[in-house]
């Protein structure tokens, strides 16, 4: 089958690779659409990071580059291991795609996301969306109902915000600042709206700005061009506050904003990923008794986020921006992402195109 194989950093290939088989626990699906996410951008030009490089197997997975890529994805069931008896060939599915030690239970209410030597399949080996079919375990698989199957390959994203909005301890009626309307801010904006949360979202580029307004997953968007966010947000809830930030930019100044904005004892969600250590605000943090929150993945979030989008309560439709096939993954998708970067929220890629 074709797959996508990420060798090294600017080395991926596409490539023949053996068909995955089925073992006792374990789903066959066809991968139907991958999407491509910030993380993969960082392993082509950064990395690895996530990936273990040549030489240097997963302690959990056993694999080193070449690995297959690609976390976001969404498909059909075409094979069951005779022990898995509740779910049915034919079914649509997402995967959860967590590369976590047999022995941790991740059952409701376990933190597995933070149990040891934790990575993703399509960085850390067992395969990946950018591949025509993939074989996981049969509790990282969960069915979508009626849900498209591009629109779903968003599922895993949103299942970031998702997790950020559980980490808040935000309720409805609430009011949320979003810092950065990247990809990452955008679906947790779209998670806190259908939250029935008031969402203010901070963001200084024009295309991502018009797609935080056209999608309704802002109330409002700031500028931070036009004056002080934190100020705006004052403004805009009578002088108090937003009860809960969200920092999703990896911008220093962002974070700052979002401990200015957020009211006396509110919470500060880091929802980004960090290359380097930003300067933080400590003398704010203290005397506002913020609570700085980190985040990471997510864990026991796809049902509730799954739920979410049936309920019609979000649209997933409208932050699929590109649609392209394997052999384009580097020449309109990569190259999208990183030199036209604002445009698009989700480019998602058809493995059998
Ligand atoms: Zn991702």
């Amino acid at each position: 089958m074709r797959a996508a194989r990420y060798y090294d950093r600017n080395d991926i290939r596409i490539e023949d690779i053996a068909e995955p088989e089925l073992k006792p626990g374990t789903v066959a699906i066809e991968v139907a659409w991958c999407g491509i996410c910030g993380t993969d951008l960082h392993e082509y030009l950064e990395g690895p990071i996530f990936i273990p490089p040549a030489g240097h197997p997963h302690p959990i997975s056993g694999e080193a580059a070449p690995v297959v890529i690609g976390h976001e994805f969404s498909g059909t069931i075409i094979g069951l291991a005779d022990d898995v008896n509740d779910l049915q060939v034919g079914e649509n599915v997402v995967v959860e795609p967590y590369i976590i030690g047999d022995d941790v239970d991740t059952g409701p209410g376990s933190d597995y996301q933070l149990s040891k030597d934790m990575n993703f399949i399509g960085l850390g080996g067992r395969g990946g969306g950018l591949a025509e079919r993939i074989v996981v375990e049969r509790r990282w698989v969960h069915p979508i109902g009626d849900i498209p199957l591009d629109q779903a390959a968003l599922i895993e994203p949103l299942s970031v915000g998702h997790h950020a909005f559980v980490r808040s301890g935000a309720t409805a009626g609430q009011t949320a600042i979003v810092g950065g309307a990247g990809p990452i801010g955008l679906l947790t904006a779209a998670v806190l709206k259908a939250e029935g949360l008031t969402v203010y979202i901070s963001e200084r580029s024009q295309a991502r700005k018009t797609m935080a307004t056209e999608t309704g997953v802002a109330d409002e968007v700031f500028d931070p061009r036009d004056g002080d966010v934190a100020e705006m947000v004052r403004e805009w809830t009578g002088g108090r506050g937003a009860d809960v930030g969200f920092e999703c930019s990896s911008v220093p100044v962002v974070l700052d904003t979002l401990i200015d904005a957020v009211r006396p004892g509110g919470v500060v969600v880091n929802v980004s990923i960090w290359g380097h250590n930003p300067p933080v605000d400590m003398p704010q943090l203290v005397l506002k008794e913020i609570d700085l929150r980190g985040t990471i993945g997510y864990a026991n979030d796809h049902p509730d986020t799954i739920a979410l989008v049936q309920s019609g309560r979000l649209d997933l439709a409208p932050f699929i921006t590109g649609r392209i096939a394997l052999d384009e993954l580097v020449s309109k998708g990569y190259d999208q992402l990183i030199n036209n970067n604002e445009e698009h929220v989700k480019i998602i890629v058809n493995p059998h195109a």
